[in-house]
């Protein structure tokens, strides 16, 4: 048999959700490229996408369902068959409802890989009963809501009319480790003679061909976008027409930032003057603008607050529904892509909690008590905040239930694993938070192994506990065409093979001006923010910082950004994540490692009072004093898994994770 080129799409929790095509020999994947019908991946694949062959065809990937042998942690499963898995866990189900009831079953899932078919598990769930499962997220939950109560929805302009903007602020967000196809458009921006602001206090300048650089201290992003606010104003370098005709709340705004002073934010956000006029001067006189913001921004207790700040600076200039011009976070224009096959049944009853606080919720629940934990598309004990509390947390569960690719620190801790799909393996649609694109995945190659699909699982399960099959169809293509329908899409499976959907009229976010707010404008002054979360309706920093100079016995605020050969812990399997694992990586400035007599390569410990974790210190001249980076993702065999470190709190809004609020300290390492 000849080769055949199979064009499909990348669905992994990642901005880009590039054209793909598998060239595939003898019923197997041999070779991956980039495709050419996505505008804005144009070709060009990360080296995860590029390592896909290594991924699917992994040594390490689970290829059958297994019961667990050994202790909790341990790793010792014994290969069973699926007749016996399903029949076992229809037992175990049975015994929670019959016993504690429905909630005693905690369902948790996360971003594994995206699609309509991710919410696949509500028609088997929901006629189990009223279980107990998550809300918010552990990435960007706060931001969008931020976004949303601001805006009234999340869209944005599409990735090619950045080649149009004057000016790019570039705020807490690195393309050239989580967005690679991005920096294309930037660098056309630049040559047509863009400046770019970076604003970071990891100085991404190198990569971005920044003009000004802000090492702006973590978690103070909001108190510098009030400044900003301020001066724009002060200056007269506002659009007061588009203000006038399409804003709510400017009054009260412009009085609350006026309390915002240069000194004010140079002080709490640890910047010189200087540069915040010189920022404020590109603003005034660079058009139009578009300003990107990253989601490290969301990640700490005033998370929610930090993104509606720094929204509105494109609402004041007037660089809202214009090329080249807008506030970038995430492009949710299929937001009406949802599974419809759900019974309504019991679900008003259902009790969840924020995603960040599994280990709590397992700890605190009561009548009942979370009896069985089912765990798809996820890794917590990796991804969620306090790995030891979490672990202690997962000991206290009478039965787990697992279904993944790999053999994750999670998985290790399940009663039963069941092997689960690639996306190479089904089909599926999906559009990306970055471009406007609809996009579909297909099966480019028979199931790997026993693995299979969640539908498959929890159809096998429904029929042996005789639920109404209904609500589990069989998922193909004319499935996914009815679900399309029933979405109100129109577009069928069969043209998305043929390369990714694009609306018309999509290039330009809120071109019409229209805002889905209760005011129909964009809300400088947001009402909502207090009926719904209690929370000033103008963004509020005054009280966050008092006290904080000072943190005493950890000064070190410990970051962990992405990595560019992983997602979250996603593709530990490849070749060049198997590097970096080797030997994690501690980022700190270079006058923190003298104060503790660190050298660059020295085995560092780094603690607080929730644990200790291990890494190789690496003397960076882009990270500002104060902070430290390991890259996040990492699984406890590299003891450099940052959770351990981190604490489940959660975000002023929306019931984000807040990672960011970390504080650590670092010592040069002795093998005692
Ligand atoms: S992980 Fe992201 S950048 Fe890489 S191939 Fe997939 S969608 Fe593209």
């Amino acid at each position: 048999m000849g080769q055949t080129i199979i064009n499909t799409s990348c669905p992994r929790d990642c901005f880009s959700a590039c054209d793909i095509k598998a060239y595939v020999e003898d019923g197997k994947i041999v070779k991956i490229e980039g495709g050419s019908k996505n505008r804005a991946t144009n070709s060009k694949l990360c080296i995860k996408g590029l390592s896909y062959t290594d991924y699917v065809y992994s040594p390490q990937r689970i290829g059958y369902p297994m019961i667990r042998e050994g202790k909790r942690g341990e790793g010792i499963f014994k290969r069973i068959s699926w007749e016996t898995a399903i029949d076992e866990i229809s037992k175990r189900l049975k015994l929670v409802k019959d016993t504690v009831g429905p909630l005693g079953l905690l369902h948790f899932t996360s971003a594994g890989c995206m699609g309509l078919m991710s919410e696949y598990y509500k028609g088997f769930f929901n006629q189990f009963g009223s279980y107990s499962a998550t809300k918010g997220s552990l990435c960007y939950s706060a931001g969008i809501e931020a976004v949303k109560l601001t805006y009234g929805s999340n869209i944005q302009n599409a990735p090619w009319d950045l080649e149009h903007a004057g000016l790019i602020i570039i705020w807490g967000k690195n393309p050239s480790s989580t967005n690679v196809q991005e920096l294309k458009f930037i660098n056309e921006a630049v040559n047509k003679g863009a400046k770019i602001i970076t604003i970071d206090p990891i100085n991404t300048l190198p990569s971005l061909n920044s003009n000004l650089h802000i090492p702006i201290k973590p978690g103070t992003d909001g108190v510098l976008a009030l400044c900003i606010a301020n001066l724009l104003i002060q200056k007269g370098s506002i659009d007061i027409d588009f203000i006038k005709e399409y804003t709510f709340g400017f009054d009260e705004f412009k009085e609350h930032v006026s309390h915002y002073t240069i000194e004010y934010a140079s002080k709490i956000c640890g910047l010189n003057e200087d540069l915040i006029n010189e920022a404020v001067n590109l603003i005034a006189n660079k058009k139009p603008m578009t300003l990107i913001c990253g989601y490290g921004m969301q990640r700490y207790k005033n998370g929610g607050q930090n993104v509606r700040a720094i929204s509105m600076i494109p609402a004041l200039t007037g660089d809202i529904g214009i090329r080249g011009g807008g506030f970038k976070f995430a492009n949710k224009r299929w937001r009406n892509l949802e599974w419809p096959y759900i019974p309504q049944n019991d679900i008003k009853t259902r009790r969840d909690f924020a995603e960040a606080q599994l280990g709590r919720a397992i700890e605190e629940y009561q009548n009942p008590n979370i009896k069985l934990l089912w765990i798809e598309r996820a890794n917590p004990l990796t991804m969620n905040p306090d790995t030891n509390g979490l672990k202690r947390a997962l000991k206290k569960v009478e039965y787990i239930v697992a279904i993944d690719l790999f053999m994750t620190d999670t998985a290790k801790y399940a009663d039963i694993i069941l092997p689960a799909q690639s996306f190479f393996e089904y089909e599926d649609v999906f559009s990306s938070y970055w471009t406007p694109y609809l996009n579909c995945f297909q099966k480019v190659i028979e199931p790997v192994n026993e693995s299979k699909n969640e539908s498959e699982i929890y159809r096998l399960l429904g029929k042996k506990m005789g639920y109404n099959m209904n609500y589990l169809p069989l998922y193909n293509e004319e499935t996914i065409d009815v679900c399309l329908k029933k979405c109100n899409i129109n577009v069928s499976v069969k043209d998305l093979k043929k390369g990714p959907y694009l609306k018309e009229n999509s290039d330009i976010a809120y071109k019409e001006r229209i805002f889905d707010t209760p005011s129909k404008k964009i809300e400088f002054y947001c009402e909502r923010m207090e009926s719904i979360w209690g929370k000033s309706p103008l963004p509020d920093f005054k009280d966050c910082f008092k006290g904080t100079e000072e943190n005493g016995k950890y000064p070190l605020r410990l970051l962990s950004t992405h990595a560019r050969e992983r997602i979250h812990s996603q593709f530990g399997e490849i070749r060049a994540s198997k590097l970096s694992s080797d030997k994690p990586l501690l980022y700190i400035n270079k006058e923190d490692a003298r104060m503790r007599n660190i050298k660059d390569g020295d085995k560092i410990e780094i603690y607080n009072e929730k644990g200790k974790i291990f890494a190789f210190a690496k003397i960076d001249p882009y990270i500002i004093e104060g902070v430290v980076n390991i890259h996040g993702g990492l699984k406890e065999d590299t003891a450099a898994n940052v959770n351990i470190l981190t604490d489940q709190d959660i975000s002023d809004i929306a019931f984000g994770a807040v990672f960011y609020d970390c504080f650590v300290e670092a010592s040069w390492y002795q093998n005692k």
